[in-house]
């Protein structure tokens, strides 16, 4: 039940939950009016409902690590004044946004939920309304002792509220657009709202803190057949990257010929950070498997677990940016740092 006197920043970024076709038929963003109105329930809700609009409102394939910092300095200087958050973000990039979000608020108390839409929030069939109206209750949601049911950053989305740095978008047309593979939702929402509350971490009860520093030196080399030494060289060896995140096959298998070993052995050896994550959608990279493998432990990549592509990117550009040792990042990839892979 949502109580009286709660309130919720609802922060606009952008994406097809605020669109409409324009003239030519193409989607392009409506004002925060313009949305608020397609939703009349919200004035059902007796908590206070404000509004944060981002001014160019954006389709979130042109997300930037500088959408992430202004969207972690808004919840930190608006961070007493409101019980929860709620961010209408395009769903095409929500899983990385989600992710780095999750690094970036260290010690968070209240819940940050992501959500939007396949379908405009005008249209007759549109699965936007349920999302926003939902994402709101679990904002404001409180145990009896007054503390926030999940203080963590999240996505809502059809019916499932999964943690942010474990989704990603695996369905580009179906409601059903997101996915949480390796972790299961921390809530599902039917005519009750039902919390998986062994599932959600607790908060530390320290201030929050947030992180702006993002080393976004990254490069991901997703392995295929037929792929080519140069590419792999140009990937690995290239000078503007401190960390490459090697997609593998499998539970964390790539080419085992001597040239693909040698250019890892070469990167490894300048220095660079490697991490391996499977290209599979759900299940562990496990470098003692096989033997290609274990050629990889033995170059000097890291595993990355059952973390997803999206929270590796968003924990390196993290790590990266507290720390300048890569010894130091190595080390701290394969930790549990805000519950993004399974120790
Ligand atoms: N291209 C849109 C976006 O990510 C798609 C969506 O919102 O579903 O902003």
């Amino acid at each position: 039940m949502t109580k009286g006197g709660s309130s919720v920043l609802l922060i606009y970024t952008g994406g097809t939950i605020g669109m409409k076709e324009d003239e030519r038929g193409m989607l392009t963003p409506f004002d925060f009016d313009g949305l608020i109105e397609s939703v009349p329930e919200l004035s059902k809700f007796t908590c206070r409902i404000d509004h944060y609009t981002f001014s160019p409102l954006i389709d979130s394939s042109d997300v930037e690590p500088g959408l992430w910092i202004r969207l972690a300095e808004i919840i930190r200087d608006r961070y007493d004044e409101y019980d929860g958050f709620v961010i209408l973000h395009g769903t095409d990039t929500m899983a990385y946004s989600a992710s780095a979000l999750s690094f970036m608020l260290e010690n968070l108390s209240k819940p940050v939920i992501f959500t939007g839409s396949q379908l405009p929030v005008g249209r007759p069939r549109t699965d936007g309304k349920e999302n926003l109206i939902s994402s709101v209750e679990i904002a404001v949601a409180k145990n009896p002792d007054g503390s926030a049911v999940v203080p963590e950053v999240c996505i809502f989305f059809n019916s499932q509220l999964l943690r942010g740095n474990r989704s990603t978008k695996a369905d580009a047309t179906s409601f059903n657009a997101f996915r949480s593979p390796n972790y299961p939702p921390l809530a599902t929402a039917g005519i009750d709202i039902r919390y998986n509350r062994k599932m959600i971490a607790p908060a530390t009860g320290k201030p929050l803190i947030i992180h702006t520093e993002l080393d976004t030196r990254v490069s991901i080399l997703e392995v295929h057949p037929g792929i080519t030494p140069q590419v792999v060289r140009n990937i690995l060896l290239g000078p503007e990257t401190r960390a490459v995140i090697i997609e593998t096959y499998g539970s964390g298998n790539a080419i085992s010929k001597d040239w693909f070993i040698q250019i890892v052995r070469e990167a490894s050896a300048m220095g660079k950070i490697l991490l391996n994550v499977t290209q599979c959608l759900a299940g562990t990279v496990n470098m003692d498997l096989y033997a290609t493998g274990c050629a990889l432990r033995d170059a000097g990549v890291v595993s990355g677990g059952d973390m997803t592509t999206e929270a590796a990117l968003a924990k390196l550009f993290f790590l990266m940016g507290s720390t300048k040792g890569n010894a130091q990042v190595k080390s701290l990839l394969d930790k549990n740092i805000r519950g993004g892979i399974t120790q």
